[in-house]
């Protein structure tokens, strides 16, 4: 098959057919109609076989999660995702690994009423780079800046579970057979929080989607937004399984600095916490308070009321290795 067929099999077809979208795949450009009075949000991620994912990982996922990171990076930012691009690079043409990865791909645009409106296919080892776009109203999105001394620091979900899953398939902890399917799902099929950042463009002073570990990411919004944090320990959501898996200490410790969650970190004032609970929880959404802001320059843990020191830096790529 050649890539302007691959294109046309694979990429055209597709059920999202957006009315903003004036001209989409086979073209040089898409054309894309935005509305009045949005910000148009943009964030691109890519994604190298071995180094985001491990090379066994089925190519499903490997499409569900080149689409679920960029989403999620639109949900941290309370925009509402609409177009995609995708370029491409697979070491050969495979037909049924590239029919599962669209399935992926195809199976969150559905999803979330997403247009792939154009990419590129070459050949070489196997990369994904997604750029996704959204809409906020204007001057409504969340940024990583706009945090305060006194604001609650909060997340979705449960943590540490995909970095739990990432060490199972590295042989490096035994899981119980219960729990493995579970697991693999957390990592490999992460969901994008994409409705629950738009709900929390009323509520939340800061947000950022936990990719690189909590700590890591919390010192993002600390950077930016120039305050202090302190982190309750005993206040981390961490599952039954990841408990029950390695032991309290060492649950929290990969809580604090497991990569690859996509839960949303968001911080809110004390003004509007209440109503932030009970907009997300009538949602469906678990959201737990783990902290709060304060004037320091520091991130500090507590546990039963005493400081704790963490060593724990999350993971972050060019640190550990040079890639
Ligand atoms: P050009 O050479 O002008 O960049 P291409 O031959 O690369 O065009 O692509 C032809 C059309 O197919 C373009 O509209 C491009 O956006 C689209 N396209 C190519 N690869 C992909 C892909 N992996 N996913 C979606 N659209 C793609
Ligand atoms: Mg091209």
């Amino acid at each position: 098959m050649k890539e302007f067929e691959l294109i046309k099999h694979f990429f055209r077809e597709q059920a999202v057919k957006r009315k903003d979208v004036v001209l989409g795949i086979g073209d040089d450009c898409a054309l894309l109609l935005p509305p009045e009075r949005q910000h148009i949000a943009v964030t691109t991620d890519t994604l190298v076989a071995g180094v985001h994912f491990p090379l066994q990982t089925e190519a499903r996922a490997i499409g569900h999660k080149s689409v679920a990171v960029s989403l999620s990076d639109l949900g941290a930012m309370g925009a509402e995702p609409t177009w995609i691009s995708l370029a491409l690079t697979i070491p050969e043409v495979d037909e049924a690994w590239l029919s599962e990865f669209c399935a992926g791909v195809f199976e969150l645009c559905e999803f979330y009423n997403v247009q792939l409106v154009g990419g590129d296919t070459t050949q070489g080892p196997l990369s994904i780079t997604v750029t996704a776009q959204g809409l906020t109203p204007f001057d409504k999105h969340i940024s990583r800046s706009g945090a305060k001394a006194g604001d609650w620091v909060y997340v979705t979900g449960e943590l540490g579970d995909a970095a739990l899953a990432l060490k199972l398939l590295q042989g490096k902890v035994v899981v119980d057979d219960v729990y493995k399917a579970q697991m693999l799902t957390k990592l490999n099929y992460p969901k994008p929080k994409v409705l629950v950042g738009q709900s929390l463009r009323e509520y939340a002073s800061s947000a950022i989607d936990l990719s690189d570990g909590l700590i890591s990411d919390l010192r993002h919004i600390c950077q930016a937004s120039n305050v202090g944090a302190n982190i309750v320990l005993d206040d981390l959501p961490i599952s039954p399984t990841l408990n029950d898996t390695l032991g309290k200490e060492n649950a929290i410790e990969l809580a604090l600095t497991g990569g690859d969650d996509y839960e949303l970190l968001f911080t809110v004032s004390e003004d509007n916490k209440v109503g932030m609970e009970t907009a997300l929880t009538h949602a469906g959404t678990k959201v737990s308070c783990i902290g709060q802001l304060n004037g320091s320059d520091k991130i500090t843990t507590t546990m039963d009321n005493k400081p704790v020191q963490i060593s724990a830096n999350g993971y972050e790529h060019f640190t550990k290795k040079n890639v």
